[in-house]
């Protein structure tokens, strides 16, 4: 009985601090408002019939399975010569002498030191000192290109919302768990290329074993889990909106003890909808080919636990879609 009452005096403390409580209270923020569905991810072994993260898809057995071909990010390490190790050897034991004799200022290189490590460098991005190589990155090309794999399958029953196609109710996305740059129509994006699918379940009789990548970054290999969907309402953050309606957002959550943003705005997790989080840039506007400025759909997050992935520096991978037509290009964003 006291436990009951407990659980609802927590239920309540939770509701009263909701979005939804703050529009009623400031109906300002309603047209400010979007639908979200937070995924909620626990391990699991979860089947083709799931919604799921990192778990089997529903694959048409006919159906082949995306393979990545773009570049895929290579280290390439070149020894240095005899004479240029023996130059940088050089350099930084005369840059320590220096400091030595003056240590009021730091281990500095004069401009033409500069010049001639940057010409021993070549364009390369690190030097290991301990085997005296250059390393630069390059796009590999090679080969048959790499098998993609699931990371998020929804069914639509589980996830309602607008966004679903007529007549589709599952949703799929996968990825190539590899380091990317310079995709095409992707600007300032490091990081896996991503596909969508949608399809329609009653379509789908067999079901394929997918094939498996022959390279892959560790953190990019979800975990198979099973999600448990809740519809929240989620607001933005600072930038996209009116600055006195943000400031009195803010006093609103102070007087509840929460903090606006992730408590009642950009609500962290892998979520579908809602709005994103920008704490790392500022916000860049992410617009479609089509001119229309593209909304958020999917949030991947990294965790040490459930999934168990890692994106960017620890941080989300976002998916953008097109308001006006789900057929165009999406847009992939990491903070
Ligand atoms: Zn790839
Ligand atoms: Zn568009």
């Amino acid at each position: 009985m006291i436990r009951t009452r407990l659980e609802s005096i927590e239920r309540f403390a939770i509701l009263s601090a909701s979005a939804e409580s703050l529009i009623a209270d400031i109906p300002a923020f309603a047209p400010h408002a979007r639908p979200a569905t937070l995924l909620r991810p626990t391990a699991s072994t979860p089947g083709v019939r799931d919604s799921s993260i990192g778990g089997p898809l529903l694959w048409p057995a006919d159906e082949p399975w995306p393979v990545c071909r773009a570049p895929h990010l290579m280290e390439v390490r070149e020894k240095l010569s005899d004479e240029e190790r023996e130059t940088w050897q050089r350099i930084d034991s005369d840059m320590e002498e220096r400091h030595r004799r003056n240590p009021g200022r730091g281990y500095e290189v004069t401009a033409e030191e500069a010049r001639i490590q940057h010409q021993i460098m070549a364009g390369a991005s690190m030097l290991d000192k301990i085997t005296w190589e250059r390393c630069r990155w390059v796009g590999d090309t090679s080969g048959p290109g790499v098998p993609m794999v699931p990371v998020v399958q929804l069914y639509s029953r589980n996830v309602p919302g607008e966004h679903w196609p007529a007549g589709m109710d599952v949703l799929q996305v996968l990825w190539c768990p590899n380091d990317h740059s310079e995709l095409p129509g992707q600007p300032y994006y490091s990081g896996p290329t991503v596909e969508l699918r949608y399809r329609s379940s009653s379509a789908v009789e067999t079901v394929l074993n997918p094939p498996r990548p022959d390279r892959a970054d560790e953190g990019y290999l979800p975990q198979p889990c099973a999600v448990d969907p809740v519809e929240i309402v989620d607001l933005p953050e600072r930038d996209e909106l009116p600055e006195d309606l943000y400031d009195e957002g803010c006093r609103w959550a102070d007087a509840r003890g929460i903090e606006y943003h992730r408590a009642l705005a950009c609500r962290s997790g892998w979520k579908v909808g809602g709005w994103p989080s920008w704490h790392l840039t500022d916000l860049i506007p992410i617009d479609c080919s089509c001119g229309a400025r593209m909304r958020l759909f999917l949030t991947m997050e990294s965790s040490n636990d459930g999934p168990d992935i890692v994106v960017g520096r620890f941080g989300e991978l976002r998916i953008f879609t097109c308001p006006t037509d789900l057929s165009h290009p999406i847009r992939l964003n990491i903070q």
